[in-house]
């Protein structure tokens, strides 16, 4: 489950009937089949066609057949660049090798790469350039902790983990060094607790002043993700933000009668409806007998986050918040400050996960 190879369902987020690929210039394999078939002349562009359960290939026009698997690999570490043209889709390169099979006219696309390849390309999914080493090193070793997590995810699908927000996002191949240097420098680091078992690594954008409870924003508890006050992120970009709506809508998705309305508007006229403590992040918000969990109503209005207040200014209601995200686990914002103040990637998340240590995979490399 937590080998040096992993298996990633690409392109999930959409249903692709038709895909180019066009291989680099090193020697690459097609496998028809499982029958080799070297392409002497790896410049050309193949097209593969999901046909109900088989997939029409193609190269520069001309048919090669039908197949009910097409498997495209390189002893040399070839990249292959995926363009989908059904639907018209961003093209990705992705090292590795990548499986092809189709089902009821869709392709299932499955990417096998080496564990590096694949922290990689989640740094370029989930972090961004121009970071500190420190930050990088303290994601890297939270990508492959969820990814031990999470490993058999997507079993029942034939892979361990998507490309999408549901596992994590995996942006495919792209040479920048310091994505590549952070999980290198962390090979074999994972999180874990005194138990032994890996930690539930998950983060959002910034966390306002102070992390969530998991238990207020999904059903159950992770362990090591309490409320942790942090001092980091109050500066940065996500940590303050307004949205203005109309009283109509308001009134409509909140599910308040006009009588609320106007004795909500009585009681609030440019001022806070909740006057929460600052920097305690609401659990739940009160008006008399109206309660508001604070997560649901994110959800209902689209806001940034579910820390807020309420004010009601001649018709229209402003939402005042704090942070970006659901606000459990790694604040990222928060951490890219501890990383340019010189913390260690350890003391990063040791910050956000209580109870959690950095250490090996492997129970038996500790000693
Ligand atoms: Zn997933
Ligand atoms: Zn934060």
């Amino acid at each position: 489950m937590c080998g040096q190879k992993r298996s990633i369902g690409l392109f999930r987020a959409s249903e692709i009937s038709k895909i180019s690929i066009l291989p680099d210039q090193r020697e690459l394999y097609w496998l028809f089949n499982g029958v080799i078939r070297y392409s002497p002349l790896p410049e050309q562009v193949i097209t593969l066609q999901a046909d109900g359960n088989k997939i029409k290939v193609t190269q520069q026009g001309v048919s090669l057949g039908h197949y009910s698997k097409v498997s495209c690999t390189s002893d040399v570490g070839g990249i292959k660049v995926l363009k989908p043209l059904n639907p018209d889709l961003p093209e990705w390169a992705y090292a590795g090798s990548v499986f092809f099979t189709a089902q009821k006219g869709f392709l299932k696309i499955i990417n096998e790469v080496e564990e590096l390849d694949y922290l990689a390309g989640v740094l370029r999914g989930e972090t961004g350039k121009e970071k500190s080493a420190a930050f990088y090193e303290a994601m890297a070793i939270m990508a492959r902790t969820y990814a031990c997590y999470y490993g058999d995810r997507h079993k029942a699908e034939g892979f361990d983990l998507c490309d999408q927000t549901h596992c994590q996002v995996y942006k495919g191949h792209f040479p920048y060094a310091p994505w590549f240097e952070a999980a290198k420098a962390t090979k074999g680091l994972v999180m874990k607790d005194q138990e032994g078992i890996c930690a539930e690594a998950v983060f959002h954008a910034n966390c306002g002043g102070q992390t969530a409870r998991a238990s207020t924003v999904w059903k159950n508890d992770i362990r090591g993700c309490e409320r942790v006050l942090d001092p980091f992120c109050h500066q940065s970009k996500g940590a303050v933000w307004e949205k203005r709506i109309s009283k109509e809508e308001f009134i409509r998705k909140a599910g308040i009668t006009d009588l609320e309305w106007n004795r909500w508007k009585s009681r609030s006229d440019s001022l806070p409806l909740f006057c929460y403590d600052g920097l305690e992040r609401p659990e739940q918000l009160k008006l008399d007998e109206f309660h508001i969990h604070p997560v649901r109503w994110r959800e209902k209005f689209g806001l940034r986050s579910a820390w807020f207040d309420i004010e009601i200014v001649n018709d229209e209601v402003v939402f005042s918040g704090r942070g970006f995200g659901h606000g459990v686990g790694l604040c990222q914002e928060g951490a890219m400050e501890m990383g340019r103040y010189g913390c260690t990637p350890q003391e990063i998340l040791e910050h956000y996960f209580k109870g959690m240590h950095v250490t090996t995979l492997d129970k038996s490399n500790i000693e």
